[in-house]
């Protein structure tokens, strides 16, 4: 077995267990494996071990590799800073996009989605620390910037990202991603479409379970290190 596909299904039983361990269906968390930096022959073998849904940060890397991809049926995701200039590729060419922080990347990325495509998704990504070297909206700002991005008609508004300073034991881990769920519940409340809670990396995946995500962003625990 490839060790990439075991490296898959140690992750898959991790999220599982996490799920179980909350009363959580298994189903309720969706696994984004996260390529960056990784060569398309390992997409290829986690696609192989039915991985299809993958995450990717850097434009031009991600547009290389899903010309050499072109034969797999790949859910593309884009889960990395996006400046205003370089929307129209990720409308082109993705799925979903996770780090949506402002309306003008919003509008632009609804204008310039094609028409012969389905509504691109979105996540709204949200600076739980008040990080200066992160993106994202604050919590405070957050429901303005839904409002503001929710009728747009070619992107669906599916839910929340977050990034949160690394911690590492479970307790602080799953107090940092908390706020996130919260927020998610209250919009909800006039936006009963979000269902997208992103959340959980290879250091935080139990705990992001635990505070309720519904889709974990896995680069390393499945690919290994990135140098
Ligand atoms: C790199 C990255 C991940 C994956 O992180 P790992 O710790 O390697 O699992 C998840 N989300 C985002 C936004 C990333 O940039």
């Amino acid at each position: 077995m490839h060790k990439i596909a075991i490296h898959l299904m140690q992750v898959r039983n991790r999220i599982d267990s996490a799920a179980a361990s909350c009363g959580r269906s298994v189903d309720s968390v969706q696994l984004l494996a996260v390529s960056k930096t990784r060569p398309p022959a390992d997409i290829r073998a986690a696609y192989a071990a039915g991985q299809h849904r993958f995450g990717e940060n850097y434009l031009q890397e991600a547009l290389d590799k899903q010309q050499q991809l072109a034969d797999l049926d790949i859910e593309w995701h884009f889960i990395g800073p996006l400046q205003a200039n370089k929307t129209r590729p990720v409308a082109e060419h993705f799925a979903w996009v996770h780090s949506v922080d402002r309306e003008k990347i919003a509008r632009r990325l609804s204008a310039q989605r094609p028409a012969s495509l389905p509504p691109l998704n979105i996540c709204l990504q949200v600076n739980l620390d008040s990080e200066a070297s992160k993106a994202g909206v604050s919590l405070a700002e957050l429901p303005e910037l839904l409002d503001s991005v929710a009728e747009l008609p070619n992107i669906r508004t599916r839910g929340l990202m977050a990034i949160p300073a690394p911690r590492t034991d479970f307790e602080h881990q799953r107090e940092a991603l908390e706020p996130l769920a919260t927020a998610l519940l209250r919009l909800r409340a006039s936006h009963p479409a979000l269902d997208t809670l992103s959340m959980g990396m290879s250091a935080d995946l139990e705990a992001a379970v635990a505070a309720g995500s519904t889709m974990v962003r896995i680069g390393t625990d499945i690919f290994g290190r990135r140098d």
